[in-house]
């Protein structure tokens, strides 16, 4: 399917999806299929220090290219594997695949992977992340996992185990999408998170008067300073919005004023030719592309 057109074919996919069961069912089948055709790649998008622009890492992000319909969000199609029970074969595949891929690099940054809350419940989740780093080498402290406040929604005592063990093996924790869901303070007690990842909601429009985004930055930069981990603004677009969370005092920053999530390819070239600062982009060179 024609790349360009991979954006309408999404909405027009998603406003059918809303429609039919029966779409619902085809995009079931042909999800089960995309694993073993190869239509599944994963990648990248920068995350760069706020202070400087140095590229600190990259966060993996899924990418299915139907052969009909383009591309598919994984918004759509990762609830979709959730309830099918593939989100265990995708995910594990994915974290195989980027630990792979970062093994590669020629410069030893962090890697970040989105976990889905089933996956990291999952009763072998812990000794598939070992299996992963110990099959491509990558060490620990690169691999960085992205979870959402809904993880808390479990078992408890079974959730703190897996923050444990995962901290044994030495990886990173972040909590994804900060703010938008039951955004409770006991959960950052006692877990033990490296980062926290204020969600896009308050990023994008945070520089619009009449909305109450940017002291809700500010609040959630004081409470992750109080307790030492790090932030990242997401979904970052525009010159103000990236002038204002770092005002704000985020550490970092992620979103298209600085790149589109790319290829594993170009993020290996861009890599190979020393391309580790970053300049803010015009929002006319990404709302091109
Ligand atoms: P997320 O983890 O919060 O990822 C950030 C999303 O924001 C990505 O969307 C990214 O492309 C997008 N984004 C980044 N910067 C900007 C910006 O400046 N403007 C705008 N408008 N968007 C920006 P994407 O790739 O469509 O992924 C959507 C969600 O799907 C992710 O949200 C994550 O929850 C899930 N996801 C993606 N890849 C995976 C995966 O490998 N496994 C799992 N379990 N979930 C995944
Ligand atoms: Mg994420
Ligand atoms: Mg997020
Ligand atoms: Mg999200």
């Amino acid at each position: 399917a024609a790349k360009g057109g991979g954006r309408g074919q999404y909405r027009f996919y998603s406003r059918e999806l809303q429609e039919g069961a029966k779409l619902r069912r085809q995009l079931e089948e042909d999800l089960r299929d995309a694993l073993v055709k190869k239509e599944l790649t994963m990648h990248y998008q920068p995350i760069v220090r706020a202070s400087d622009y140095k590229l600190s890492g990259f966060e993996a992000l899924i990418r299915w290219e139907h052969p009909e319909r383009g591309f598919v969000s994984p918004e759509i199609f990762i609830s979709c594997a959730e309830d099918i029970g593939m989100i265990n074969q995708i995910g594990e595949w994915a974290l195989f695949k980027v630990c792979e891929q970062a093994s590669e690099w020629p410069v030893e940054l962090r890697v970040a992977v989105n976990v889905s809350p089933t996956q990291f419940a999952g009763s072998d989740f812990v000794q598939m992340v070992q299996r992963a780093l110990q099959k491509s080498g990558l060490a620990p402290e690169r691999l960085e996992l992205e979870i959402t406040e809904s993880v808390f929604a479990a078992d408890e005592n079974l959730t703190r185990e897996i923050f444990r063990n995962l901290k044994e093996l030495g990886v990173r924790l972040a909590l994804d999408d900060f703010g938008t869901g039951y955004s409770s303070l006991s959960y950052l007690r006692n877990a033990p998170f490296d980062k926290i990842k204020i969600d896009q909601s308050f990023v994008r429009g945070s520089t619009d008067a009449g909305n109450n985004n940017s002291a809700i930055i500010s609040a959630i930069v004081g409470l992750a300073d109080a307790l030492g981990l790090e932030t990242v603004a997401e979904g970052t677009e525009t010159k103000d919005e990236l002038a204002l969370v770092k005002k704000r005092g985020a550490s970092h920053v992620q979103g298209y004023i600085f790149s589109r999530p790319i290829a594993h390819e170009e993020a290996l070239d861009r890599l190979s030719k020393g391309q580790l600062i970053y300049e803010p982009r015009g929002p006319e060179r990404y709302r091109a592309d």
